[in-house]
């Protein structure tokens, strides 16, 4: 590595976990995205504090990465730092009816741990593909089921660099949003309560949802889920497939034909076709049912 900065990242997370100009369709579901002039994957606080320090310092902005299945990055990437709690996140301590898992966790990963473990309560997210941190910092829910009725505590870092535990309420938690979101605090983990369950029961459960999943949407294809958030009254995807824009497309970027609250990469979308979709999409919604559709998926870089 020869830039500065990124030796400065090196010496706080090791050579092997700094990447320069790191293109985010790597590390976005939607496989979408340019470089990013710097990419560091953290493994603890220590580190996290250190590499935001960095940035202060260098005047460079930072954003947070999970899984990036909640994310569209622009073509032309993002200039400043990835900050990737996933990869060295990722233990999880189950105590009776407890688990306490740290950030990078994948709902789907903690699934199966809490099957193992015949706990009951998180079935609804086990086909989220997301970590614990972004499902927790975007309320995540699916199938009647939401986050905040599983959370009890969330350890986070505010933005003056401290470790603070927040319960269920102080998080303020709402339809896809959290006190998280609002303030930008690093989601470092998670206190969940499940109930003690019957294997057999929780396993078809999960199996049930999963075959949901796999019949209404459109697995098949790189996307970032729900493009849409659900609008008061209405669905997203009703609405769109009302306007008639079932498998409307821009470049590579489609309304699923299968769910048309998706929107989908077909293979060579650009993140500028999947903008200028959602903003046909917006318009042609508006004008017939004066809906207003508000993204669901989050930005990153320049559109
Ligand atoms: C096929 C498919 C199906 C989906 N189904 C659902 C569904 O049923 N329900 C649902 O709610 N969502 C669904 N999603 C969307 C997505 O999986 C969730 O929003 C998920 O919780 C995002 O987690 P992530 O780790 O990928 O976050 P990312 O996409 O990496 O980030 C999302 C946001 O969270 C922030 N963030 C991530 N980690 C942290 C952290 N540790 N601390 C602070 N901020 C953080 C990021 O800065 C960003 O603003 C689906 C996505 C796909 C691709």
């Amino acid at each position: 590595m020869t830039d500065r900065i990124s030796r400065r990242f090196c010496e706080i997370v090791g050579e092997n976990k700094v990447l320069e100009q790191e293109p985010m369709a790597r590390h976005t579901t939607f496989r979408i995205g340019g470089p990013a002039d710097y990419f560091v994957e953290l493994g603890s606080i220590e580190q996290i504090r250190a590499a935001i320090q960095v940035c202060r310092e260098e005047n460079l902005p930072w954003f947070v990465l999970g899984r990036g299945s909640n994310l569209l990055v622009s073509d032309k990437g993002y200039r400043g730092v990835i900050l990737s709690i996933y990869k060295d996140f990722q233990k999880t301590e189950i105590q009776g009816e407890t688990v306490t898992v740290q950030a990078g966790v994948l709902l789907t990963t903690l699934s199966g741990k809490v099957l193992d473990a015949s706990l009951t309560g998180l079935e609804f997210a086990s086909g989220i593909p997301g970590t614990i941190g972004g499902a927790v910092v975007m309320n995540a829910g699916a199938y009647g089921g939401e986050m905040k009725d599983i959370v009890r505590k969330v350890t986070v870092l505010d933005q003056d660099g401290e470790v603070r535990t927040l319960t269920c309420g102080e998080m303020q938690f709402g339809y896809r949003t959290s006190l998280a979101k609002k303030k930008g605090y690093i989601v470092l983990g998670a206190e969940l309560t499940l109930k003690q369950g019957e294997k057999e029961k929780i396993r078809e459960e999960m199996q049930t949802l999963k075959a949901k999943r796999i019949e209404k949407q459109p697995l098949e294809f790189p996307s970032a889920g729900s493009t849409f958030k659900r609008p008061e009254g209405y669905f997203a995807g009703k609405l769109i497939m009302d306007a008639g824009l079932r498998g409307a497309a821009v470049g590579g970027a489609q309304v699923s034909e299968k769910h048309c609250g998706f929107v989908v990469n077909t293979g060579n979308a650009t993140a500028a076709d999947v903008r200028e979709l959602m903003r046909q999409v917006q318009g042609k919604v508006q004008e017939q049912f004066g809906v207003h559709l508000e993204p669901e998926v989050r930005f990153l870089g320049e559109f």
